[in-house]
């Protein structure tokens, strides 16, 4: 019989009626001739009301203790779910996370999953119930109640129908599908038919709140086709799958994530090692780092700069300062007034161009970026949080996302799109694994084919970062890699990116011009660099990779020049001479989890 995954998030089960609304959903479904398992949230803002509680009583509440409150949000609405389905003639049995066997690791209020027993499912559905899942909790090796993070009840929803191996998993929320970006904060955004697992991924973990990125770590590493719908209409909604919309158009959707912090560590040592002591302290409290730029090293001395979001700078500082004490870092500065604004494509990799339209539209609206960070499939700018939300809009209409891609897919297909052979892994055999969140890495990769150019002293006003890459991209030069950062001086940035060996000439002719025009302190480049890769699923969200490069390669004594990272790859430039020793090094470090 087939098997439905219904996820029903916190707006859908707002109130008696709504909770009523969806459990006739689950009971259509289940004459449809489906085995239904629902996945629900906490009613409404339960979630935020209980977080607000909690800071009433104590300002640090334990970690422990928030998921104890928190997972009650939740144990509310299963019981009612399963009320409200028993009143309309069905059988139905809601379950805790516990209840149902779903191990998690013990990182209170973001813990993984490990793995989930099918056992108890499987005869309730057997007996004809509607097995109501408790979202977004689970229990660790100790008993003790776990949370998986906000937005974490998809996250379950997808895990479920993972192990169920479900023919399709369904995330009923308040709109009727994926949008290039947010509805309710670009009124033109479009709704998409179709979206690939990377796009969504990227996405995700960059701001759009319509999906928690690590459900979507699950949809791809498991082939589980993700269906998003309205609660409220029948509109077909968005298919999650391996394909994207179109294969034409370079981006498919942008999002913003406003409450960021940037943190400088000015006159960090240039040796190997330093960074992994920044970012090993910041991995072991669990803090998603992004936009990590490096700047090239002048009198031995480096500039670090990263953000992270806006309510983890307090413990972001904390590990920082015990950095700083160990390395002798000069000072540490930080801003927690700025906002990233991100472009998604996977249409990106095969197009040249796509930054400099993005940089000049910002330009042509007076819109300063302080920091600049791509990877194959991203582009990811910061700039002050008041100006986030015209950056939003300005990129948005830049790219044209309000109109269907001419190639794009028009309908939704809620069947199983794509042959589980395409899958990236056997997938009985991953679910035969123990750890389901657990690390997957697919490839480590030695690139030697790019140079590196460096603008030191770069004017910290709207349109440099447009202007170069305009004129590089004028001279046909094909930039791979782009980092701009704050570099600790008041009012400038240093701006590098990455060339093909052989267009290095070319792209040090228009640098060198370009730096005379804008006033900036000096060009210099590198003709000899190697990129080290490594790629798989979900690499941001697993704070622990990062960690493990910088440990392999301080190891081996290589120190990093560059750093991007993405859900699916980690990049980092070291050394041309360093580049197999890198790699073998490498190898060596991800060898346990390298498929
Ligand atoms: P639920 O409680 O059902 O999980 P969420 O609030 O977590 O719902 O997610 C739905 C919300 O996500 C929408 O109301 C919308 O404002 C927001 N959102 C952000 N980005 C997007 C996007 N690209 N497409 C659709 N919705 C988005
Ligand atoms: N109730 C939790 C939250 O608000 C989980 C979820 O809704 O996905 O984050
Ligand atoms: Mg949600």
């Amino acid at each position: 019989m087939p098997l439905i995954v219904q996820k029903f998030g916190g707006s859908s089960v707002a109130d008696a009626q709504k909770i009523l609304a969806a459990a006739r959903k689950a009971i259509r479904a289940q004459q449809e001739g489906n085995q239904v398992v629902m996945v629900v949230s906490a009613m409404g803002d339960t979630t935020d009301d209980l977080l607000d509680l909690a800071y009433q009583v104590n300002e640090r509440p334990p970690a422990r203790e928030m998921d104890m409150l928190l997972s009650t949000g939740e144990q509310v609405s299963v019981a009612l779910m399963a009320m409200a389905i028993e009143s309309l003639g069905h059988k139905a049995v809601s379950l805790t996370g516990g209840q149902i066997g779903i191990r998690t690791d013990s990182t209170h209020t973001k813990a993984r999953i490990r793995s989930v027993s099918t056992e108890r499912m499987r005869k309730l559905l057997e007996a004809g119930n509607i097995v109501i899942a408790a979202g977004f909790q689970g229990m660790d090796e100790d008993w003790n109640i776990t949370t998986l993070g906000r937005g974490g009840s998809d996250t379950t929803a997808v895990a479920l129908a993972a192990v169920l191996q479900a023919d399709t998993c369904e995330i009923y929320t308040d709109v009727d599908g994926v949008y290039t970006t947010d509805p309710r904060v670009v009124p033109e955004a479009r709704r998409m038919s179709r979206i690939s697992y990377d796009e969504m991924l990227e996405l995700a973990s960059l701001g759009a709140g319509v999906m928690h990125n690590r459900a979507v770590e699950f949809g791809k590493k498991f082939d589980v086709p993700i269906h998003v719908r309205s609660s409220f209409s029948d509109v077909p909604g968005t298919m999650i799958v391996n394909e994207p919309e179109s294969r034409d158009v370079p981006v498919s959707g942008c999002a913003m994530t406003k409450s960021e912090a940037r943190i400088t560590l000015v006159g960090v040592p240039d040796r190997p090692g330093s960074s992994l002591a920044v970012f090993s302290r910041l991995a072991k409290r669990a803090i998603t780092v992004d936009m990590v730029v490096q700047n090239i090293g002048e009198d031995g001395k480096a500039d670090i700069s990263f953000t992270v979001p806006q309510d983890e700078l307090r413990a972001t500082l904390e590990a920082v300062q015990e950095a700083a004490q160990e390395l002798g870092i000069e000072r540490i500065t930080h801003d927690d007034q700025v906002a990233k604004v991100s472009v998604v494509g996977l249409g990106m990799a095969r197009q040249t161009g796509v930054a400099d339209r993005m940089f000049q539209a910002l330009a042509e609206a007076g819109i300063n970026i302080q920091m600049i960070t791509t990877s194959e499939i991203k582009i990811s700018v910061l700039v002050r949080r008041d100006e986030a939300l015209p950056a939003l809009r300005v990129v948005h209409a830049t790219f044209e996302l309000d109109r269907p891609p001419a190639d794009g897919v028009s309908e939704t297909r809620p069947s199983k799109p794509t042959p589980a052979a395409q899958c990236p892994v056997d997938v009985v055999q991953r679910l035969a694994t123990m750890d389901m969140e657990g690390l997957f890495i697919d490839d480590v990769v030695l690139d030697q084919s790019q140079a590196r150019v460096t603008i030191r002293g770069v004017p910290d006003v709207p349109g440099v970062a447009a202007k170069v890459f305009e004129e590089v991209a004028a001279a046909k030069v094909f930039v791979d890699m782009i980092v701009q950062s704050y570099n600790g001086k008041e009012g400038q940035a240093t701006l590098s990116f990455t060339v093909p060996k052989t267009q290095l000439d070319a792209a040090m002719t228009v640098a060198k011009r370009l730096a005379t025009d804008f006033k900036c302190q000096g060009v210099s480049s590198s003709p000899d660099i190697a990129k080290l890769s490594v790629s798989g699923i979900g690499l941001r969200s697993h704070t622990g990779v990062a960690m493990r490069m910088f440990d392999a390669l301080a190891e081996a004594g290589i120190n990093l020049a560059m750093i991007n990272t993405s859900e699916v790859r980690v990049n980092v430039v070291v050394d041309g001479k360093a580049g197999e020793k890198g790699l073998a090094s490498l190898q060596k470090a991800f060898g346990d989890v390298l498929r």
